[in-house]
């Protein structure tokens, strides 16, 4: 087989695995390319909303390791506001299992080869398309899509991203056991206020407890701050000596409103393109959606034949960036004014439908905003940069 193909993709993650997919689905020769050996582990507490799910077009739920319909809201470390939604929220994966998952799917569209355990270290792009480097090969193709996480060659190899905001957070796997687990069934918890700009959560797996602390606060905090907040959570919810099973950190890059995301016929998806929902730490849905764009740009460019510009960062920011935004003005008001953050959704069962709304997809940040009046345009004068 020679070595150019319509489309290269970098990273497996939910990115470049739909984008793999949707670009096999359409006929076109791709080739994705993946760092680690799959299925490979990825930092993540793995909650994968009912909004993401819609984006895939799949009901999750058979597949889920859990689905939560209750959120357990505490307010700095202490007893808990119980929320239950009546619907599905949010699906429990394990993200080797998930991203693994994905990949079978984009593999089973035929012409998509898998080259995994090989790491890219540069592109280049050209009129004529990218030629893509790891240690011993060259690969060529008309299209690049970088879907290589937060740290990946391709926006270095670019020169993109330069200026990101990146948002720390760590989590933790615990054993636990079988009667713990059954207080979990349907249940997520989250804690907020403890730590200025930061949050905790607890999510269920089928055996164990993903239980983490994110930060989006502006006047970068030290890393050890975070981690004695991680500390008290975890004592908080489990008391006593705990069973570790593993401890990770990483972070959740943020891209600057109008920052440059393509380079000739090479774009960006998911967190390389640092698409992420400030509000939340949701990734995975805008993972999926803009690797689903970048797939129909290419697509749609080649039917055209190859003529003209590509148009994805003017379809991301037409589609993706508004809410995106409107989620950094929401957690700027969780960093002003924290307390409103947990008695609104825990006082007022309208204001946590709304919320729910938002997790489920079936509302946008906008839309509520608007539904505010005069309050929700106040928000306009909120920063839409979190840095
Ligand atoms: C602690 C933490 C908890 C989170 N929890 C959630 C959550 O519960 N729900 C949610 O929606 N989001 C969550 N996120 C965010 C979410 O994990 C990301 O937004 C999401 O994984 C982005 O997907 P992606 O496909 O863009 O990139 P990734 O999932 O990061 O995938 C990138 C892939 O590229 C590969 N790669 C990197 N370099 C190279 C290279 N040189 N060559 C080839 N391949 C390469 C990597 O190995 C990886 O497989 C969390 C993030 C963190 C840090």
């Amino acid at each position: 087989m020679s070595n150019r193909y319509d489309a290269i993709v970098v990273g497996t993650g939910p990115a470049g695995a739909v984008a793999a997919e949707a670009l096999g689905r359409a006929g076109r020769r791709t080739l994705l390319i993946e760092r680690e050996r799959l299925p490979r582990p990825k930092t993540c507490g793995g909650g994968v909303t009912w909004k993401a799910a819609r984006a895939l077009g799949v009901d999750l739920t058979p597949l889920a390791e859990r689905t939560i319909s209750t959120v357990d809201l505490h307010w700095r470390l202490k007893a808990a506001t119980t929320m239950p939604v009546g619907e599905p929220l949010v699906h429990m994966f394990q993200r080797s299992r998930f991203d693994a998952w994905l990949v079978e799917r984009a593999l089973a569209t035929g012409p998509v080869e898998l080259k995994d355990g090989l790491s890219v270290k540069t592109v280049d792009t050209g009129p004529g398309g990218v030629v893509v480097r790891t240690a011993h090969d060259t690969f060529e193709a008309d299209y690049l899509v970088g879907a290589d996480g937060a740290a990946g060659p391709v926006a270095r190899s670019l020169g993109l991203m330069q200026r990101r905001h990146l948002l720390p957070a760590t989590e933790q796997d615990i054993a636990v056991d079988d009667r713990t687990m059954d207080h979990w069934q349907e249940r997520m918890a989250l804690d907020i206020g403890t730590l200025h700009g930061s949050y905790g959560w607890v999510f269920p797996k089928d055996d164990h407890l993903n239980i983490g602390v994110g930060c989006f606060s502006t006047d970068s905090r030290p890393a050890k701050l975070l981690k004695d907040y991680g500390r008290r959570h975890l004592a908080y919810h489990l008391p006593g000596p705990v069973r570790v099973l593993r401890t990770v950190g990483f972070v959740l890059p943020l891209r600057p409103v109008g920052a440059p995301i393509q380079s000739g016929r090479a774009m960006l998806a998911g967190d390389a393109a640092g698409l992420v929902e400030a509000f939340t730490g949701e990734g995975i849905h805008w993972a999926l959606r803009s690797g689903q764009i970048a797939a129909q740009v290419i697509v749609d460019h080649q039917a055209a034949g190859a003529k003209g510009e590509l148009g994805y960062e003017a379809r991301i920011d037409a589609e993706l960036m508004p809410t995106l935004v409107d989620a950094r003005r929401w957690a700027h008001i969780y960093l002003w004014w924290p307390r409103a953050c947990y008695l609104l959704p825990s006082r007022s069962p309208r204001f946590w439908g709304a919320v729910a709304k938002i997790v489920r997809g079936e509302r946008d940040y906008t839309d509520v905003r608007r539904r505010l009046g005069a309050f929700g345009r106040v928000a306009d004068w909120l920063p839409v940069e979190m840095g």
